[in-house]
């Protein structure tokens, strides 16, 4: 029954606060959305200069569905918002002998590029595929769509299924472990790691249960936006604003009051709003620490380990590099010392796998033509304390330089537009712990687990979160599940 009185407040307006506010607004909430900078999305963001335009976040759309889903919920067609396609590779590897492996986004296709340029056959590919989809069929309902620490999820048929086929989550070993086992060759097993990689996670320590990434890689595929990524936003902006949302921009909440366990005002610099339910799609550090002022709570969110931050330059060239598609990594010569260095030591490797995404081909971009359009990502530790704007110039020399000895290209003096992220940005601008891209790193099994919960009803009745630093985790379709959760619980 719809719900007319009630009004929720939403804390961000990052991918899941809107999804969580199109979600309520459909159960007949008054919805009211916070947000800090003058844009809706967060972390899924554009940049606009002199012409140019790039998306700056997330260029990887899994499980499309989930989105499409949102839209019919309020009876409206999403075709009529915005548009996908599935791509037709996750990524071209550059590895340092010389070798390029695409990995294709069809099981068959990358099986035979596999056999064709490595020692292994095809059957293999298709067996870990399939043992990869089976993975997820089992998992996804216990580790996705379920708040874990309910117990009546528990006794849900899914679940039980799950929990009684434990020895198939294959948590008892690492994922490079599991691949190397299977793949007795260096090369497949770099493309399989990136399953944790490709969130964050070092490939070393995450548990091989997220070898299901690649049922959705190769199997359920990557798909790309029509307009970019920043189209998403605008089409969950539009359906919200149609669905009765309010959006206060330029907003940031400053502090959050609770009493006998409800949150009872959240409050601006300059004015305190009044919530029957509210919704945390900040970072769970910045929520604790600075708006609730619970050391307590703060410290314990601070000792989670977590994923990986970026320096990520945005680039428009005046002279093409041949050859790329439209992910592409030059893998690193020591794979294991560079997650070494970057989890174990949070220092920076002078020999890191490289990211370049060729963005030119979007349309919408409206580009000047002519150009080629990159992002060029490299991963560095969720960490402050370095010299951030020094070890920018140090990467962006080693990227120049892997560059031209896998393109033959010298592209310095071709640089026309330059903007960079850093961890700093991440931090200052969307107020995420460390600057980390994708919250909670999953090291263990236990860390499936140990996410902060969608819902803490016990200590706070009326008090939700969703988003990438709580369960089940970074990435946006986890975000739109933890959206989902919510909705569903909240009456
Ligand atoms: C560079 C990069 C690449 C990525 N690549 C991929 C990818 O390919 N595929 C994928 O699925 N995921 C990817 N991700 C992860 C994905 O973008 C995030 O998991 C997701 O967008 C985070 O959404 P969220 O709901 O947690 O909110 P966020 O995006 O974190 O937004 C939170 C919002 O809250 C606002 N806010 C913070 N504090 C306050 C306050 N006090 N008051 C008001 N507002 C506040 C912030 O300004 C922000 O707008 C990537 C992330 C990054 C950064």
């Amino acid at each position: 029954m719809k719900n007319m009185t009630k009004t929720a407040c939403i804390i961000g307006s990052g991918i899941g606060g809107m999804a969580v506010a199109i979600r309520l607004a459909a159960k007949g909430y008054k919805v009211k959305v916070f947000e800090k900078n003058d844009m809706p999305g967060g972390r899924i963001s554009q940049a606009e200069e002199n012409g140019f335009r790039f998306d700056t976040g997330p260029t990887k759309l899994y499980m499309p569905e989930m989105l499409d889903e949102l839209f019919v919920l309020h009876n409206k067609n999403p075709r009529n918002y915005f548009n996908y396609h599935r791509a037709e590779s996750s990524g071209l590897y550059f590895f340092p002998d010389g070798t390029q492996i695409n990995a294709w986004c069809n099981a068959e296709k990358l099986a035979d590029e596999i056999s064709n340029k490595t020692s292994v056959p095809k059957h293999k590919v298709y067996q870990y595929l399939h043992k990869c989809q089976k993975l997820w069929e089992l998992a996804s309902p216990l580790f996705l769509y379920s708040p874990l620490y309910l117990c009546k999820n528990f006794l849900k048929a899914p679940c039980r299924k799950a929990l009684l086929q434990f020895y198939r989550l294959d948590i008892f070993t690492s994922l490079d472990k599991r691949n190397r086992k299977l793949f007795l060759d260096s090369k497949v097993v770099e493309i399989f790691n990136s399953a944790a990689s490709s969130f964050g996670n070092n490939p070393y320590k995450s548990v091989a249960t997220i070898k299901y990434v690649s049922h959705l890689n190769y199997n359920l595929g990557v798909y790309h936006v029509q307009n970019g990524m920043y189209s998403i936003v605008k089409a969950l902006y539009d359906l919200a604003i149609e669905a009765g949302v309010t959006f206060y921009f330029d907003s940031p909440i400053t502090r959050v009051f609770q009493s006998n366990k409800r949150i009872v005002s959240i409050n601006t610099a300059t004015n305190a709003y009044f919530a029957d339910l509210l919704v945390i799609d900040t970072d769970v550090v910045h929520f604790y620490r600075d708006l609730m002022q619970d050391k307590k709570m703060a410290k314990k969110a601070m000792k989670k380990k977590l994923t990986s931050s970026a320096i990520i330059f945005y680039w428009g060239l005046s002279k093409k590099i041949e050859g790329l598609n439209f992910y592409n990594i030059i893998v690193s010569g020591d794979s294991k010392k560079q997650f070494d260095t970057l989890f174990k030591n949070k220092a920076i490797d002078s020999d890191p796998s490289i990211y370049i995404n060729d963005i030119s081909g979007l349309s919408g971009n409206n580009n000047p033509e002519g150009y080629q359009y990159l992002q060029v990502m490299v991963s560095v530790p969720a960490k402050h304390g370095h010299n951030w704007k020094k070890v920018t110039e140090e990467i962006k020399n080693i990227v120049l330089s892997k560059i031209e000895k896998t393109f033959g290209e010298n592209i310095s003096k071709n640089i026309l537009f330059e903007q960079v992220a850093t961890p700093l940005t991440y931090t200052n601008i969307y107020n995420t712990h460390n600057g980390s891209l994708f919250g909670q790193a999953i090291n263990s099994f236990r860390s499936f687990f140990t996410k902060h919960p969608n819902f803490i009803s016990r200590e706070t009745e009326n008090l939700y979160f969703t988003g990438s630093s709580v369960h089940p985790g970074g990435g946006i379709h986890h975000c739109l599940a933890s959206a989902k959760i919510i909705a569903t619980e909240a009456n």
